[in-house]
């Protein structure tokens, strides 16, 4: 029905030489697995992860991208930079871009658009933060996020769109979702995009958890019916890790 993907987030970790050697440990490991492997990696660290993985069952994304096509915004990348080096992933809106970077539902939009038109698949972050969830209004911010994010796209645009559920406060924290809660909003995300859409458009889409989810938890998160996978931050910057999560998916 639809794919399963497990994606690294790498953040900003690992030097050139640091990729080189995480690549080259995962390449075995990856290569014999089903789902989709993406490694998301710091722009300096793109040129490396492409030639290292030419011919590899995985797949290279970048962390950000700007929305404008070119001019003057001194120190930012635009989706067409990244498709000519080959790079055909791109995260948008992950949390600490929110949190950090001033990013906004309305950004978000801006960055997944231009990256779309550039023929990008974009791995779109959306989640709540501890205060909403304990106000209780962890849809209503979710789905805010989604419709904005998904504004003007056609339905098939958004075929090549992945959307990663990952609910800040489980970010970094060692507090995973339970398996429960993460599925309970992946569904519901699944529901808004066919409500914006259809069910088929929605039941084909790749519903990714995020947020601490490791190779102890992932198995059980992995088998609900609405989690295709996750976007895995710092499991993902050990081989060995990363590995068991490509075999559970
Ligand atoms: P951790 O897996 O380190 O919690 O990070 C999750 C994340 O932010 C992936 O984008």
């Amino acid at each position: 029905l639809r794919k399963a993907i497990i994606a690294g987030n790498w953040k900003m970790n690992k030097n050139r030489k640091e990729a080189a050697e995480l690549i080259n440990a995962l390449k075995p490991i990856a290569a014999d697995k089903t789902c989709g492997v993406i490694i998301c990696v710091p722009f300096t660290n793109l040129e490396t992860a492409l030639s290292l993985t030419e011919g590899t069952n995985i797949e290279v994304g970048a962390e950000n991208v700007h929305f404008e096509k070119s001019g003057a915004f001194t120190g930012e990348i635009s989706a067409d930079m990244l498709t000519e080096m080959g790079v055909k992933y791109v995260i948008v809106g992950h949390s600490e871009r929110r949190q950090y970077f001033g990013e906004t539902d309305e950004t978000v939009n801006k960055r997944t658009t231009a990256a779309i038109e550039a023929g990008m698949t974009v791995i779109l972050c959306v989640g709540e933060t501890l205060a909403e969830r304990e106000l209780g209004i962890t849809e209503e911010v979710v789905a805010k996020q989604v419709k904005v994010a998904l504004h003007g796209l056609t339905a098939d645009q958004v075929k090549n769109i992945v959307i990663a559920y990952e609910p800040v406060w489980a970010i970094g924290t060692g507090k995973t979702a339970t398996a429960e809660q993460a599925e309970e909003v992946c569904a519901f995300i699944r529901a808004t995009v066919a409500s914006l859409y259809d069910q088929a458009i929605a039941n084909g889409m790749t519903i990714q958890y995020g947020g601490s989810m490791n190779e102890k938890n992932c198995a059980e998160l992995l088998a609900k019916e609405n989690i295709d996978g996750g976007l895995i931050g710092g499991a993902s910057l050990v081989a060995e890790k990363f590995g068991v999560l490509l075999a559970e998916a």
